[in-house]
Parts: C-alpha cells; structure tokens; sequence
C-alpha cells in the first residue's frame, strides 16, 4: 500500500528492526548464523477454533472461528504465524488461502529484509489484513529465533511494565453472566460488551457480584451522542475506566464531541485499523485498540504505538480469537500500552501452541526468542 509508505515518509517514522539492533556484533553474528545459505519459503494451512462460550456482540454471534496457520521456513528454521478472521471483518478461510497462494517469498534470500520482504507482501493486493499479519508474525519469529531474542527485547521494552489483562463478557442473560463473572475470578480488570437494550441490566448484574474495574466495548452499538455521552457518565459511576467504539466510526463528529465532554477516555476500535487511522483518530477518540490482524501484524502495530504515544493517546493492544501464536505475538508489544485485552487463547478449547500466559490477571512474557511461542 503505497500511502503506508508515503505517511511513513512523512512523518519519519523508523521501524523496529532498523531502529533497535544497533549492535553490530548481533547483526554480525546473526547474518553469520543466516548467511547466503537458503530461501524463505512459505506454508500455510486452514484450522478452526472452537469458542468455549458463543460470543455475542451488538451485531452478531457466534461459536467458531477460522484461523490459518503459517510457517516461514529458514535454513531449517521455522517461523509460526496466524491469521484470525472474525466474519465481521470480511476475511475468510478461502480469501487467505487464495492471497497467501499469490505470496512467493523465493526471491528473497535474507529474513533481515523485513521492510522489503513485508512492503513487497502488503503490496500484493489491498485488504488481506490478516492474512499479510500471518506472514508478518511468522517472519518476527524467525528472526527474532535466528538472533535468539524475544521481540520485546529486540524492542527495548521493559517485561515487567505489562499490563493486566482484561477478561471479556459477552452480552448475555443475567444467568450467564454471573456465571462468566465466576470465571474471570482470575483478572482484575472485566471487559464487558454493551450495545443494546440491556446495557444497564448487565452492568448492575457484573456490579452485584464484584467491584473490579470494567472497561465497556459498544462496538458501534450507539446512535445518538446524548445518550453516548449520558452512559459515559452513568458508567463512570459504576467505576467503569474506559469506553470503546461508543458509535459508529462514520460518526466523527460525534464521537469527538463524546470524547471532548466523556469523565472516562474513548478508545477508537472499529476506526482504527492501520497507521494512517492514528492521526484521523487524534481527537475523535482519547486512545487507540491496535490488534495485528486490522493493521497487518507486528511492524505497523509497532509504528502505530510509537505514533500514538508520540500524540499523547492512551494505547490499548487488542486481539480477535487467537491461537496463543497471535496472542504471544501481540504481547511482545504489551509493555508500552495501557491496557492489554489478550484474552483471545483463554477462549477457545483447541489452542495449538502455547505461548504468553496470564498471570495473577497480568500477561507474563517469556523468555522464548520470536514471538515467544511453541507448538503444542
Ligand atoms: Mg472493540
């Protein structure tokens, strides 16, 4: 996509690779251990994650959802990646696989060109976000294996400065959710679904059993910016700490009008999906929810970042349903954001890798080089 690289000519930003490995000896020693010796080569293939509770958002629901799998071959070293597409966001089992069959990664023979090699990816053909994050998260895990460092490292973030993770509520019956409350027992922070006509009914339920912090999500579900801005406040009281997506991402002005009068910060989910969305959301929404599969993986989710706090926004790290490869892949960047929402592997029964666990409600990074992640 030639605006990314345009807006990244602009506004100066470097990327992660480029920027942190100033050691001449890492880079030594790893274009030792990759020398001139082969080709990346690409494989991929469908799987489908059982949900271990039917999601149910403003608009939707559901109880699966597809993902693929990827694998960057190096030298006999293997890179893992994935691409989550949640039907919301257009993409599918047949539209990754027929994208990731046009990537032909032969031509290149260093995994250090990164910029070259994901330019030339993201070039292919518009869209494709998720399906462009599995080469992306895949290639961050083979050279962070081939340097034999985590990319948090790599990075420069500090492990310990991750943040709580939140545990998300559908919307549901009060039964339900009580039950769902039971099970979050674990993390300190909720994040509830709200979005239709039951908002206060579940918030006073979630309020009956337990005073954690909750971080609301109305993924769009709200018209009117008078009774956006009247929840805000009404939440704000029940010790609700932010409020996402409120209204449609159509709805600028409003949303901005919202986030200028709001007692708790806005967060722009649905309206921001790649780097150039940062600066439209500037504003409009106090903060900005990054996940890899709207901003094609770990590269532009790192600009994104730097661009936001370079703004003063609050930064969230989000995720769809995620195998603990994705989810492991977007914690590398947890240390930097404010809020962490990494719950995606905790709710699936089928997981094939195990990677970044949660802690005391807190998402503990590894010390496994890449994305900090192993096939089970
Ligand atoms: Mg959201």
């Amino acid at each position: 996509m030639s605006g990314r690289r345009d807006f990244i000519k602009k506004t100066g930003l470097i990327t992660g690779a480029s920027m942190v490995l100033g050691s001449d000896k890492l880079f030594a020693d790893a274009r030792e251990a990759s020398a001139g010796k082969g080709r990346l080569k690409l494989s991929f293939k469908p799987y489908t994650l059982n949900l271990r509770h039917a999601f149910n958002l403003s608009t939707s629901s559901r109880t699966t959802t597809p993902v693929v799998l990827t694998e960057i071959n190096y030298n006999g070293i293997v890179g893992y990646g994935e691409a989550s597409m949640p039907p919301y966001l257009g993409e599918s089992h047949e539209t990754v696989l027929k994208f990731l069959s046009k990537v032909d990664l032969s031509g290149f023979d260093d995994p250090f060109e990164m910029e070259n090699i994901l330019n030339y990816v993201d070039a292919i053909e518009d869209g494709n976000r998720a399906a462009k994050a599995s080469v992306d998260i895949a290639l961050h895990d083979l050279v962070g294996k081939i340097i034999k460092q985590p990319w948090y490292r790599i990075w420069g973030y500090d492990p310990s400065k991750t943040p709580d993770t939140s545990y998300t509520i559908g919307i549901d019956t009060p039964e339900v959710i009580r039950q769902k409350v039971k099970e979050a027992d674990p993390y300190k922070i909720l994040k509830v679904k709200l979005g239709r006509d039951t908002d206060k009914q579940m918030i006073e339920t979630i309020r009956e059993i337990t005073d954690k912090p909750i971080c609301v999500d109305v993924n769009q579900g709200w018209k009117d910016r008078q009774h956006a801005l009247d929840m805000a406040h009404w939440l704000h009281e029940k010790g609700v700490v932010f409020l996402e997506q409120p209204m449609p991402k159509e709805q600028v002005d409003d949303n901005a009008w919202v986030t200028e009068r709001s007692p708790i910060p806005t967060m722009g989910d649905e309206a921001v999906q790649r780097l150039d969305d940062v600066l439209k959301a500037y504003k409009v929404y106090s903060g900005i929810n990054i996940k890899l599969m709207k901003c094609t993986g770990m590269r532009e989710a790192h600009e994104m970042l730097t661009l936001g706090r370079a703004l003063g926004m609050k930064i969230m790290i989000g995720c769809m349903t995620e195998t603990s490869c994705a989810i492991s892949a977007a914690a590398q960047l947890a240390p930097m954001t404010d809020w962490a929402d990494l719950d995606g592997a905790l709710l699936i029964s089928n997981d094939v890798f195990k990677g970044t666990t949660v802690v005391d409600g807190k998402v503990t990074l590894n010390t496994l080089p890449g994305i900090g992640a192993v096939k089970i």
